[in-house]
This record gives C-alpha cells, sequence and structure tokens, in this order.
C-alpha cells in the first residue's frame, strides 16, 4: 500500500473503530464507566478521548514506563485516569492542567471517586501561565488543550526542558477534524461546530508546518484517531 489512509466512508470508519476497540487491550470498568458518564453529563463531551484512545493511552505508558507524565488539557478526567491505569508498574505522578472551573470539578470528583488522587496532581489556571510554574522532566507529555496553544505549549516544554531526554511529547487533533490539511476535508463535519474547528485547523496548520522545521527535535505526524503528532528530543544526550 503506498499511501498512508485507507479511504474509509463515515459509517464505515465507525465499525472500523469498533473492530479496533474489539480486537485491542480493553480499557478498565473504571474507565469505560466514567467515559459513559461524561459522554451522558456534558454536551460537549466529544472533546473527551475515545474509549479507543484510552487503550492506546494505556498501552503507550505501560510501553514506555514514564516515572512522570503531564497532560495539559484535563476535561473530565478520562484520560488522566487512562495515564494512571497504564502506569500502575511505576506509580508515575500524573499532573493535569485545566482552566474551567466546571471540568476542574468533574475532574476532582472523578479522582476521588476512582481513588487516584496519590498520584493524580490537578494545577488549575490557564495553562499558558500554570506550564510555567513547573520544574523538573516529564517522560510522557500529552498536550491536548486549546488548538491555538499548541505552538506556546510546545515551545515551552522545549525552552524550559520539562521533557526529559528519552521522553515523548504527543499532541491530539492535530488535524483539526482534517481541517489542518485543507478547508475542504471535512465536508460531513456539521455547520454547528465548522467555524470553530476550521479556526483550529488553521492555528495547526501553522504549528505543524513549523514544528517540523524545529531542529531541536524530531517529529512525526501519525493519521491516527484526529491525527497525533509525536515529538521526541533529536539528541537526547545534548537536547541542543
Ligand atoms: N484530555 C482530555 C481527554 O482526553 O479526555 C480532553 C481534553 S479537552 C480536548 C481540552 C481541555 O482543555 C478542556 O477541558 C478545556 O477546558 C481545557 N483548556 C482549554 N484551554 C485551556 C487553557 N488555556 N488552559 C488550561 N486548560 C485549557
Amino acid at each position: 500500500m503506498l499511501g498512508s489512509i485507507l479511504p474509509f466512508s463515515e459509517e464505515t470508519a465507525d465499525r472500523v473503530s469498533e473492530y479496533c476497540e474489539n480486537s485491542s487491550l480493553p480499557i478498565t470498568d473504571a474507565l469505560a464507566d466514567h467515559w459513559e458518564w461524561t459522554r451522558t453529563r456534558f454536551p460537549d463531551a466529544d472533546k473527551m478521548s475515545s474509549r479507543l484512545q484510552g487503550s492506546w493511552m494505556i498501552f503507550t505508558a505501560r510501553d514506555r514506563k514514564p516515572k512522570r507524565v503531564l497532560e495539559i488539557g484535563c476535561f473530565s478526567g478520562y484520560s488522566a485516569l487512562a495515564w494512571y491505569e497504564g502506569t500502575r508498574d511505576t506509580q508515575a505522578e500524573i499532573v493535569t492542567l485545566e482552566y474551567s472551573k466546571k471540568m476542574i470539578a468533574a475532574s476532582r470528583e472523578a479522582f476521588k471517586k476512582y481513588g487516584v488522587d496519590d498520584r493524580v496532581k490537578l494545577i488549575e489556571g490557564p495553562a499558558e501561565q500554570t506550564l510555567q510554574t513547573l520544574t523538573g522532566e516529564f517522560d510522557l507529555i500529552f498536550v491536548d488543550a486549546n488548538k491555538d496553544g499548541y505552538a506556546g505549549y510546545v515551545q515551552t516544554i522545549l525552552d524550559k526542558k520539562l521533557l526529559s531526554p528519552n521522553g515523548i511529547i504527543l499532541c491530539d487533533n492535530v488535524f483539526a477534524r482534517g481541517l489542518s490539511v485543507g478547508p475542504d476535508c471535512a465536508p460531513w463535519l456539521n455547520d454547528h461546530v465548522r467555524p470553530y474547528w476550521l479556526s483550529c485547523g488553521q492555528a495547526l496548520n501553522e504549528f505543524n508546518t513549523n514544528l517540523v522545521k524545529d531542529k531541536r527535535v524530531d517529529v512525526l505526524l501519525l493519521p491516527v484517531f484526529d491525527g497525533v503528532t509525536q515529538i521526541r528530543w533529536r539528541d537526547p544526550a545534548t537536547r541542543a
């Protein structure tokens, strides 16, 4: 196959998602309950990662064995719970950043309910500011907040060397539903959300275009989920 993405129809894409989910390590019952709780409680629940992404997070964390995880964009706490599950071996500290009072309350409730307060630390406030207060290194960093903030977040992470020498940054939604590739790339997107994703697409296209020119890092944009960019130090020894 010379291309990188199969041309699935919308309906087939849903079937493929379900097929992948059924053929992957399952998320825990707690995660499944929390996912369903979020889905039914919040009108903007599509901000939450999918169930299959939860499996991906658990798998990735078990594979990379981070000692510290940083997440920018907590929402209802689903991904933080997945990072927690994936780091039971390493007992990693999970630091998650969120500014919405409503979502801070929802996440805190979930973290208490599922007994993860021992390792999950939620830092409240705009990530543009809270990120600046962080010290030390993180082995796995998940960027999943406001899309017009990605460029600044990644610059800060690299400038402050918050990424450990062999760590990885994972940036979610870098396709902006396809609109970072082109404004005509998501005919299925409804008109209610299209303007929002169009502006995200512009910001993320700029982010994607500039990031690959940054000589400090190796960058890989993968056509999975809504586009995931992986970033690592080009030379972990010097992090020049
Ligand atoms: N990581 C979550 C998950 O996988 O379920 C989803 C995160 S959701 C896509 C993005 C979150 O980032 C929202 O809860 C939003 O309130 C938060 N957010 C947006 N802009 C932010 C900012 N400038 N500072 C902190 N949080 C922000």
